[in-house]
């Protein structure tokens, strides 16, 4: 419960944005308690970018960006300037964030249900999409190890929650496809029992990366997953897949039908959850996504030994 209660924390936002739901937690970023600094994470880049020192002008673009920031704990929005924001996002990086370097990842097992899942207290960050949204892809971009993605690719173990711990300090757990191609009850949420139970149940879940493939316009099954992940307050970040895609081809540019997925989820949200642009083919995105749940890793953590 303790726990459940810090993965919220954790997204502080996220509590805020269902007009329909009460404040489960009135806590706010700046009424916590930090300890780290950014200035003091050697694998940051952006650490100047929050020294406490305060850029006399904001460009015209940060003024707009910053309605539908992502301010991470320890940061104050006030506070926050263009070199904050991590580029293709509207994440900004805050003290926590620092050791993004994927130096090591193992299987550890393949699970049917949350309760055989690893116990431990390890932090975890689940990959969810549509089957096709390119999560095999970006495990692998992120790791850096074909044989992970392999591994969710292997007959039998799609439909299985897999494990992988990295840096054997936390862990990518990559969940069953949703939306199988042109089932009838694709348009549903029609996730078996076990997946709903692992989001449900899994205290320690920091965040749900829920991938969305830029290169085709907002999906129903998408906006209805986030929806129900939303109101169930699991936090959650965008991560847009294929903005490679950006000429050519029919229909819309991954910006366009990222812009327009934003807007729908506006009709939900009174701000936005975190998003990111990826491209598992040019590298787009990767080491600021891993900067991002390097700082909701190291917050989890800082408040488990608080
Ligand atoms: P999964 O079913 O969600 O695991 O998806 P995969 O990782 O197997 O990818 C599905 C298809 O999308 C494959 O044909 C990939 O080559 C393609 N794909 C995945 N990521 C990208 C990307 O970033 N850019 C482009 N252009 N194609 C991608």
């Amino acid at each position: 419960m303790l726990l459940t209660l810090r993965c919220r924390l954790l997204n502080p936002q996220l509590s805020k944005l269902f007009r329909s739901l009460p404040h489960p937690h009135k806590s706010h970023p700046s009424s916590l308690t930090f300890g780290a600094s950014i200035s003091q994470q050697p694998n940051c880049p952006y650490a100047s970018a929050a020294k406490g020192q305060r850029p006399a002008a904001l460009s015209e673009s940060a003024k707009f960006v910053r309605t539908v920031l992502f301010v991470p704990p320890g940061v104050n929005p006030d506070d926050v300037t263009d070199d904050m924001i991590l580029p293709g996002s509207n994440i900004v990086l805050g003290p926590y964030a620092g050791d993004a370097k994927v130096k090591d990842v193992d299987f550890v097992k393949s699970s049917n249900r949350p309760k055989d899942c690893p116990k431990d207290d390890r932090p975890e960050f689940a990959m969810l999409g549509r089957s096709n949204v390119g999560k095999s892809s970006l495990i692998n971009f992120l790791v850096r190890k074909k044989e992970v993605a392999l591994t969710s690719k292997r007959p039998g173990k799609t439909q299985l929650i897999n494990h992988f711990l990295v840096n054997k300090s936390w862990y990518i757990v990559d969940l069953p496809g949703y939306g199988f191609a042109n089932a009838p009850e694709s348009a549903r949420m029609d996730w078996s029992s076990f997946t709903k139970g692992y989001f449900l149940n899994r205290e320690t879940l920091v965040s749900v990366l829920l991938l969305i493939d830029a290169s085709v316009p907002p999906q129903k099954i998408d906006l209805d997953c986030a929806n129900w992940l939303g109101r169930n307050n699991i936090s959650m970040t965008f991560v847009f897949t294929k903005c490679d895609k950006m000429k050519g081809g029919k229909g819309r540019r991954p910006d366009e039908n990222i812009r327009n997925f934003l807007e729908l989820m506006k009709e939900n949200y009174r701000q936005h959850p975190p998003w990111i642009m990826t491209s598992s083919i040019t590298g787009l995105g990767r080491d600021e996504l891993l900067l991002h749940m390097s700082q909701l890793r190291n917050y989890w953590d800082s408040e488990e030994t608080n």
